[in-house]
């Protein structure tokens, strides 16, 4: 059996999506923070003024948003055309 990834941090770009390990967000971070323009992760080239660093958790909302998913200010998810009835029950 396939041990289960470390990628738990992924980078979102344009429509890119490329999952990374601790030590490459480490890494990210890192270059980031001294200014560096341009970063390679998998044999692509990103601007890091323009990625996104973000969670495995945040790819719920991603997925969730693409398929036209909203979530309403009670922080639950509606479906596209869903109208939401949360104000009702937080009377
Ligand atoms: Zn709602």
């Amino acid at each position: 059996m396939k041990q289960l990834t470390d990628k738990t941090w992924f980078i979102y770009y344009k429509g890119f999506q490329i999952w990374l390990s601790e030590k490459e967000v480490k890494l990210i971070k890192s270059l980031m923070a001294s200014g560096q323009k341009m970063v390679e992760i998998s044999g692509r080239v990103f601007p890091l003024q323009d990625i996104a660093l973000l969670k495995g958790e945040d790819n719920t909302r991603l997925e969730k948003t693409k398929k036209g998913e909203w979530q309403c200010e009670w922080g639950k998810w509606h479906q596209r055309s869903e109208q939401c009835g949360h104000d009702k029950l937080h009377q």
